[in-house]
């Protein structure tokens, strides 16, 4: 059966096929084949959300990871998020919340709220 990628590392898109016996074809780079191998045991996204803001009204301040994060983590963090409230002013690139989940993954404002 196997399986097909899309890479996404790079605009170029490679499709990277996987056969039943793990054979790994199709990449154009070492990029792409990491990218394949760590989708097959322990795929991570970027993610990006907003949190809400306590000491301003009806205000979200734009959030993302540090970094990729598993996949099996993403709906735990954004549970988090939808939890905590962050008071103003928030700088760009402020770390919110340190270390979430122990990953050495921080949240951080992508925006700023003065
Ligand atoms: S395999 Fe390499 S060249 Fe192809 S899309 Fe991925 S990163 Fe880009």
């Amino acid at each position: 059966m196997g399986k097909e990628f899309i890479c996404i590392v790079c605009p170029k898109g490679c499709r990277i096929k996987v056969d039943d016996n793990e054979n790994i074809t199709g990449y154009t780079c070492l990029r792409g084949l990491n990218y394949v191998k760590e989708e097959l045991t322990c795929p991570k996204r970027m993610l990006t959300s907003t949190v809400k803001v306590s000491n301003r009204k009806d205000t979200y301040v734009s959030v993302k990871t540090s970094s990729s994060i598993s996949k099996d983590l993403l709906l735990d963090v954004m549970k988090e998020l939808k939890k905590i409230r962050v008071e103003a002013p928030i700088s760009m690139h402020q770390v919110l919340i340190k270390n979430i989940f122990n990953t050495d993954i921080d949240i951080i404002s992508t925006k700023e709220v003065k």
